[in-house]
């Protein structure tokens, strides 16, 4: 196919908005691990969005979305891959099931086409081509879609599977239709009736790839790459599915075009070897017995039993004052603590650490600021005393435990209204963690992070002070590395 054939089209349709384009890159990274951890790679991927509104539809879309369908927020997947394909980007959305992928490339499907020249009485379309891997598969997307162009007669949608009449078929695709959503063996069949006469891809300009690793393992990559040919070359194009093998990897990028590709809660967070632990409390007070507790028995329990047992302890404070308190209070309950903060002088810190390090089930107490350019020994437990206040703190504090194939505990102290920290650490608890908090711990946290959440979509809470983008990629590495 030649490039110069085919009328030019417009694929970009979305305007970064303010409040997005005034987040500074600590918080779009804060933003993106709260919407589930999404993995972004490939050359300038928009910025996610927060809401709807952020989209600039059209007053009946969003009318559909929020009054009619009551989606009160998009989906991580959706946030982060409708601005990337609004962009006129090619996309790999890699989402679990259920995750609200058909939404993600539909909305900006719909966008394009409504922006297309419509189709002149001898073209049968389609504009918009959607490949799924099964009848059923087809027929859910097509009904999925149909919710959405009812009240729009000049966007027309018909599903084309092998199995359903095929002169049905045949009749509806010769009134014109602007979206078809085939199983790949079906739409080639079509594309050869009538030598091309009665289905063509002559004006398709956006390709969907559904659930493309299933595409893929049942066999369609030839009959998918066979209809590629003969679609235009600037098309856009976008693959959505659970899972990415390798083979599909390499198909994907002989078939997109600089795709973006976007991925959700590809591990967790925080790394699996930790085990999270938090207590709640409505009290200085009742923070600081728990303080106690868990050093008593990370210390003093089995430390006869084991002489060489080597259980050290981190705690994590906010300021210096709090490191100041806490230190004298250990000191007299006769524990061997080390503090390090900003406010010693850097040979006294120095040496803190040396002996911190050398110290048979050592207490380090340490300013969470100050920790980040230390070598901090391994330990088998950190305790978080003051909460965090940003994702990127969380997995570093966290990560001075259970380093290389080591188990560690992260324990985090929580007041409760320290609703930012129990939100982070309501995303970054697994379930079998959740799960072994009491009832009302487990209510009491997801209250708070319900609150904060809600929070954040009006503007009242968001989550800063981190250190950004880099230092988290960098731990990542890490992740990577030991994986
Ligand atoms: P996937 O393709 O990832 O398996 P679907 O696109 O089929 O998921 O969506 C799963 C369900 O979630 C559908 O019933 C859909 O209507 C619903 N859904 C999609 N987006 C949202 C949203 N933003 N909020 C709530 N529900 C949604
Ligand atoms: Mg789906």
């Amino acid at each position: 196919v030649e490039d110069n054939v085919f009328e030019p089209f417009t694929k970009s349709f979305y305007v970064e908005p303010e409040e997005i384009k005034a987040m500074t890159e600590a918080e779009v990274s804060e933003l993106r691990l709260g919407l589930d951890n999404v993995i972004i790679k490939g050359q300038d991927c928009p910025r996610p969005i927060i809401k709807w509104s952020h989209l600039g539809l059209t007053t009946d879309v969003m009318n559909l979305i929020t009054d009619e369908f009551k989606f009160l927020s998009p989906t991580p997947i959706q946030a982060q891959a409708i601005p990337a394909i609004m962009s006129g980007r090619d996309v790999i959305g890699i989402s679990k099931t259920g995750s609200g992928k058909t939404v993600s490339f539909f909305l900006p499907l719909l966008r394009q086409i409504k922006a297309l020249q419509p189709l002149s009485r001898d073209e049968t379309g389609p504009l918009g081509l959607i490949l799924a891997p099964t009848r059923e598969l087809a027929i859910q997307i097509h009904e999925e879609a149909c919710k959405f162009t009812k009240e729009t007669p000049t966007i027309r949608s018909i599903c084309c599977t092998g199995g359903s009449e095929l002169k049905q078929q045949i009749n509806d695709l010769k009134r014109g239709v602007e979206i078809v959503v085939a199983t790949p063996g079906r739409f080639i069949d079509l594309l050869t009736l009538n030598a091309g006469k009665l289905v063509n891809t002559k004006r398709v300009t956006f390709v969907v790839m559904d659930e493309a690793d299933r595409l893929f393992d049942l066999g369609f990559e030839p009959q998918i790459t066979e209809i590629m040919k003969t679609v235009r070359p600037d098309k856009q194009c976008v693959l959505f599915s659970a899972t990415f093998p390798t083979k599909l990897k390499s198909f994907a990028s002989r078939i997109l075009h600089k795709p973006i590709s976007i991925t959700i809660n590809s591990k967790s967070l925080i790394n699996e070897n930790i085990q999270q632990q938090v207590q709640i409390f409505d009290s200085d007070q009742g923070k600081f017995e728990a303080l106690m507790q868990l050093l008593d028995s990370q210390i003093k329990y089995d430390h006869e039993i084991e002489e060489d047992r080597d259980e050290k302890t981190i705690v994590f404070v906010s300021s210096q004052q709090i490191c100041d308190l806490i230190y004298n209070c250990l000191l007299d309950q006769n524990y061997t603590t080390f503090a390090i903060h900003a406010g010693k002088p850097y040979n006294e810190r120095a040496s803190n650490l040396e002996k911190f390090k050398s110290t048979r089930n050592g207490v380090l107490l340490c300013t969470e600021v100050l920790s980040r350019g230390l070598n901090v020994p391994e330990v088998s437990l950190v305790i978080i005393y003051n909460a965090v206040k940003t994702f990127a703190q969380y997995v570093h504090t966290t990560g001075r435990t259970a380093r290389g194939d080591k188990h560690g505990v992260a324990a985090t102290l929580l007041l409760n209204d320290e609703l930012a920290a129990a939100y982070i650490l309501n995303k970054s608890f697994r379930d079998k963690e959740l799960d072994s908090l009491s009832t009302e711990s487990r209510n009491l946290l997801k209250k708070m992070a319900e609150k904060f959440e809600s929070g954040m979509k009006i503007g009242k809470y968001r989550l800063t002070k981190g250190f950004g983008g880099k230092g988290l990629e960098h731990m990542e590495k890490l992740n990577d590395e030991k994986q």
